[in-house]
């Protein structure tokens, strides 16, 4: 049983080498995913920032064009304060000239905390545009790196498969269907180690007389009594050889 062990864990190296290789994939893909997400969000933060900042533009505009509008109207009355025939007059304008000094000030001001408002803005939306060239980039980086690993991977992944090939004749059938049966329920470990009366894969301390039939050596395949995988002595080789 001893050259059965020998090949299984032959075998089960390849398979976790294969199952590596996988997985590296498999977090580029998941990377990708998450990036792509990720600029989609920041497009639509842009987006939405770039028609607050248009918004407040065109609010500064209206703003302008009443600053306009007053000043005028202030410049027109002033002008007619020297045609003026009565106090009557002469209050009536004044009140008109303070009113729109009064609108034009206020204006003035909404405008300020406007403008203040779209700087802001401005700010906000030129660091988005930089964080959404980061994540751009980042995108572009993980696909051509994905691009270029993926022929290396799946010639590695032929020749362990093909050396996995060969390596499988040297034993039984039976023997690598039971482990590959615990090896896909138990997360792609069917065969391990016992040490100090101790499986390595689910830590729990097997009984003495399966640890004695392991450490003799025997014909059969001794499973671990609790994660059911294929175990084998540490130290079989010392042993036997001493
Ligand atoms: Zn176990």
């Amino acid at each position: 049983m001893r050259k059965s062990i020998k090949v299984l864990e032959q075998i089960q190296r390849i398979d976790l080498d294969v199952k590596a290789i996988e997985e590296e994939e498999k977090r580029y893909i998941k990377d990708i995913g998450s990036v792509t997400a990720e600029i989609g969000a920041e497009k639509e933060a842009v987006s939405a920032a770039g028609l607050d900042a248009e918004e407040l533009k065109g609010q500064i505009k209206a703003l302008d064009e009443k600053i306009r509008e007053s000043s005028e109207k202030v410049a027109k009355d002033e002008k007619r304060l020297n045609e003026i025939k009565n106090e009557r007059e002469l209050n009536a304008l004044t009140k008109g000239i303070n009113a729109a000094n009064k609108a034009k000030k206020q204006s003035e001001q909404e405008k300020n905390s406007l403008s203040s408002k779209l700087e802001e803005k401005k700010s906000a939306l030129e660091a988005k545009g930089s964080k959404l060239n980061e994540k751009e980039s980042e995108l572009k980086r993980l696909t051509e790196e994905l691009e270029e690993k993926k022929a290396g991977w799946k010639e590695e992944i032929e020749k362990k498969l093909a050396s996995r090939d060969s390596v499988k004749k040297e034993i039984r059938p039976e023997v690598l269907k039971r482990y590959e049966t615990v090896k896909a329920k138990r997360g792609g470990v069917g065969l391990v180690a016992v040490k100090s009366e101790t499986c390595q894969g689910c830590f729990i301390h097997i009984p003495p007389q399966v640890y004695i039939q392991l450490k003799r050596g025997t014909e059969e395949l001794i499973s671990c009594p609790h994660c059911h995988r294929i175990l084998y002595a540490e130290d079989q080789d010392h042993l036997e050889a001493v």
